[in-house]
């Protein structure tokens, strides 16, 4: 017959313990016969019930009962049986029993007392997974050409000064050459000084600069980061792109350093049968200056593709890829390093210019727009 809560004939430590305990084994065992729903809300209101409950019993007839001497032992004995009551009724949940596995077994055996199967094989909830933008991956993938050839990775501040960004990399004020880069400048600046006015970044290069400013000779850097210039967004332009830049400055360090460690970053990128060609460009801040194209890495140089036009190319069999130069000695001048001394060489790409060669991308706006359709193909 069900247990029914006991007058108690006598409040010694001793027989407190066996009702107790007796009380605990009956709480066990209901606790195990405890299967469905119904049996879970039946099992509740037998223990804590506001009006019959076990523990409402055990309150009348063992607490409010005993001698005035006896009380506090008996106070402390109720307390810990609620504690233990209340936790057991908390746990006694059933589970909805679905396909019976060899593990559903194992977890009623570790949980004990507490009527639960749970069928852990079943498959999980999966969260989707992020994946990397196309634009980092291949910044990350030029990047660590160059880290593995002992480069580190500098970066800086996106909103510079004009110092920084012209005039210490050899654009003087209202130098023409400054035009070529449509730059995008913070407003209210006019009343500081022109070197100190702020402007978005048109190019890492600021970060060539800051880097020599902090560290001697030799020095071989790479800047991943963005920029910003003032042009319109259409298929291949947009008012924020990415750099991948490059810094080598040390003794006797010669343009053909500038040709073999370019030619070598390309073929690591593109594969190892591309070829590399230098034609004269003009750069500020480098002297001489060169435009690196790459061998067509679509048409393989062609400049075909069976019948069709090689469009990456345009059909000449030749990519224009980055721009590079040997240090103009008037820049060390900025940054307190002998011209005569030291020699050095910097390149800068176009790390999303790169991604649309590499992924056949038409447009560059699909980079920017958060299109998650798109994203995930690179995934
Ligand atoms: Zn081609």
């Amino acid at each position: 017959m069900a247990y029914t809560v006991p007058k108690l004939k006598s409040f010694t430590p001793a027989a407190l313990d066996k009702a107790a305990e007796k009380l605990l084994a009956v709480l066990k065992e209901e606790a195990q016969g405890v299967t469905s729903e119904a049996d879970r809300k039946a099992f509740r209101d037998r223990w804590i019930g506001r009006k019959n409950g076990v523990l409402t019993e055990i309150n009348d007839l063992w607490l409010k009962a005993a001698p005035k001497d006896a009380k506090r032992e008996v106070g402390q004995r109720v307390n810990e049986l609620r504690a233990a009551v209340m936790a057991t009724v908390e746990n006694a949940r059933t589970g909805v029993t679905i396909a019976p596995a060899p593990a559903v077994a194992k977890v009623g055996a570790v949980l004990g007392s507490v009527s639960v199967s749970l069928d852990i094989t079943l498959p999980g909830i999966r969260r989707p997974l992020g994946s990397e933008h196309p634009v980092i991956k291949t910044m990350h993938e030029i990047v660590s050409v160059f880290r593995n050839l002992g480069y580190s990775v500098e970066e800086g501040p996106v909103i510079e000064t004009d110092y920084y960004n012209f005039e210490a990399l050899n654009f003087p004020p209202n130098h023409p050459a400054r035009d070529t880069q449509d730059t995008l400048f913070i407003a209210r600046q006019e009343s500081k000084p022109q070197r100190d006015r702020l402007l978005l970044r048109t190019h890492t290069s600021p970060v060539q600069i800051r880097t020599m400013e902090k560290m001697k000779p030799p020095v071989r850097i790479v800047i991943p980061g963005k920029v910003h210039r003032n042009d319109p967004p259409d298929a291949s332009h947009s008012p924020m792109f990415h750099q991948v830049e490059g810094l080598a400055v040390d003794a006797n360090i010669t343009f053909c350093d500038l040709k073999g460690t370019l030619d070598h970053a390309m073929k690591a990128l593109f594969g190892s049968s591309v070829k590399t060609s230098f034609r004269p460009s003009f750069f500020p801040f480098t002297e001489p200056s060169a435009e690196m194209m790459v061998s067509c890495f679509i048409c393989g140089g062609s400049g075909k593709r069976g019948p069709e036009p090689c469009r990456p190319c345009k059909q000449t069999g030749w990519i224009e890829i980055l721009g590079c130069g040997m240090v103009d000695p008037n820049v060390y001048g900025f940054v307190d390093y002998d011209p005569k001394k030291v020699s050095g060489f910097a390149f800068g790409m176009g790390a999303d210019r790169i991604a649309i060669l590499k992924y056949g991308v038409d447009d560059i706006q699909l980079f920017f727009i958060g299109d998650v359709r798109f994203l995930e193909q690179f995934g």
